[in-house]
């Protein structure tokens, strides 16, 4: 069996859905067997309807009509130019209609209350894949295919952390089997809604920004399918941002670790989950571009080639580097320890650390929207020291990005950190922080934003990433 998701941009008018289809229809053609499809929403879709959410808590009572009706207006354009059959297209419409609806009167009780919470957000944003899953399905059926819609919350089980859920393993794998295989048994296309699940008592989640990916690999994983294919708006997994580097390069291939690091360190092609339900279970995952079916696109597989050294740069915006210094820091046990305690307590994540050698600092870096409650949970833990003087300060310094640079091959060899901070000081960057992960497959450094997209080329080039084979 194959998974295949479909982003934001390959669903996004109906003619990228009609192209879909046709995907669809040549995989289940050559393989015999229908794939079983997740789609994200229509590009741009979930961003209006939490744009509708927060201004309707906010007290505006206009935009989320107007947010209401492109939408509406949108998915029957989208409705037009791929479904086929009359009859069918008007029920759509009505259905799509209903749903659009109810999506009004919920943001209208969230403007009369003026209040939104993270589960009434997620219901919100969830939207966007259930409107376009069924036009997608709806796409398939006008070109002879057998397609029907799956509403992930009946198959994709999570915790409760509405906003960024996590799923729960043995009860999806049990859903799923039962609602997924009968259907592709009897010829049928699934067609699930990617970034939502639900609550064992059946309230609506989100798997976090970007989770479709996610929640095609925790279908692939559940199904244990053959392969995973992520099709998006690129040919695969680039040595950089294509955006910021216009000389970046599909790579043929990369490991599960390597592709980790790089999602995990900002690379958007796919969210940082996406690796984790296949890589133990060595499902393959593909990476395609919808628009270019033809191209081999990228294979992540257990199997690190060690050329060439360096395989990606990524960078990771917004974010703040937390400083803990003192002279009485040094030699005294338990400082880190007590840092990362109170930051833990926060609820915060920590994307990089590092200690200089003299132990009179400790920095780490956080996501900015998580400063202030960082700077606050560690200045309360350290109150003491603070006022004996043993710690001068806790200090944040924001609109900071990690560089990070990912390869497998940069293990053991000596002289990669000369080549990489060499690039970057040529060109007069200031580096805030070095660090390197315990696995060798990534060197990471802090610097400022506005020296992020220079230093993401100036590596690149050295490498010589933009000719194949670079490295
Ligand atoms: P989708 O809607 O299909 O999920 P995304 O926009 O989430 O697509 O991800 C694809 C985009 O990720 C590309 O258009 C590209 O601009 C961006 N991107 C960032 N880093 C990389 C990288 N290393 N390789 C490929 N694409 C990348
Ligand atoms: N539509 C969701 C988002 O924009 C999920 C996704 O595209 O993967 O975050
Ligand atoms: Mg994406």
């Amino acid at each position: 069996m194959i998974v295949m998701k479909f982003g934001g941009s390959s669903v996004g008018t109906g003619e990228r859905i009609a192209n879909v289809a046709r995907i669809a229809a040549d995989v289940t053609e050559r393989r015999g067997t229908p794939p079983v499809v997740v789609v994200s929403a229509m590009s741009g879709v979930t961003d209006a309807l939490r744009r509708a959410a927060t201004t309707a808590t906010a007290g505006d009572q206009d935009t989320f009509h107007l947010i209401r009706d492109e939408l509406q207006q949108r998915h029957k354009q989208a409705i037009d130019d791929c479904v086929s059959d009359m009859e069918h297209a008007r029920a759509l419409r009505a259905e799509i209609e209903s749903l659009l609806n109810w999506f009004e009167t919920l943001c209208q009780s969230i403007y009369t209350l003026g209040e939104l919470t993270p589960r009434g957000m997620d219901v919100v944003s969830g939207l966007g894949e259930r409107l376009s899953a069924r036009v997608v399905a709806a796409a398939m059926r006008s070109q002879g295919l057998k397609a029907r819609t799956v509403e992930a919350t009946e198959i994709i089980v999570t915790d409760n952390k509405f906003g960024n859920a996590t799923p729960l393993f043995p009860e999806t794998r049990e859903r799923v089997q039962r609602r997924i295989v009968p259907l592709v048994e009897v010829g049928v296309i699934p067609v699930v809604t990617g970034f939502i699940g639900a609550t064992l008592d059946g309230v609506l989640t989100t798997l976090g920004r970007g989770s479709s990916d996610f929640s095609a690999t925790v279908l692939g994983s559940a199904l244990d399918a053959e392969e995973v294919w992520i099709w998006t708006d690129v040919d695969g997994v680039m040595t950089a941002d294509p955006r910021i580097v216009s000389q970046a390069r599909t790579l043929p291939s990369i490991s599960y670790s390597e592709v980790a690091e790089l999602s995990y360190f900002g690379a958007k092609v796919l969210h940082p989950s996406t690796i984790q339900p296949v890589s133990s279970r060595g499902i393959p995952v593909r990476v395609l571009n919808s628009l270019r079916p033809e191209n081999p696109g990228t294979l992540i597989t257990n199997d690190a080639v060690d050329e060439p050294l360096v395989k990606g740069i990524t960078a990771i915006r917004d974010l703040s580097l937390i400083t803990i210094a003192g002279p009485g820091m040094q030699g005294v046990p338990g400082v880190a320890g007590r840092a990362f305690g109170s930051v833990a307590r926060s609820g915060v994540s920590v994307l990089m650390i590092t200690q200089s050698s003299s132990e009179q600092s400790i920095c780490f870096v956080v996501r900015t929207v998580d400063h202030s409650a960082v700077v606050q949970s560690a200045g309360a833990e350290f109150e003491l020291e603070l006022m004996r003087g043993d710690i001068d300060a806790v200090t944040s310094q924001d609109e900071v990005a990690i560089i990070a640079v990912v390869g497998a091959g940069m293990r053991g060899k000596p002289g990669i950190a000369y080549h990489i901070f060499g690039a970057v000081a040529e060109r007069g960057i200031n580096i805030l922080s070095i660090a390197q992960g315990s696995s060798e497959y990534n060197l990471s450094m802090v610097v400022s934003h506005q020296d992020v997209d220079e230093g993401v080329r100036a590596i690149h080039q050295q490498f010589g990433l933009d000719r194949i084979g670079g490295g």
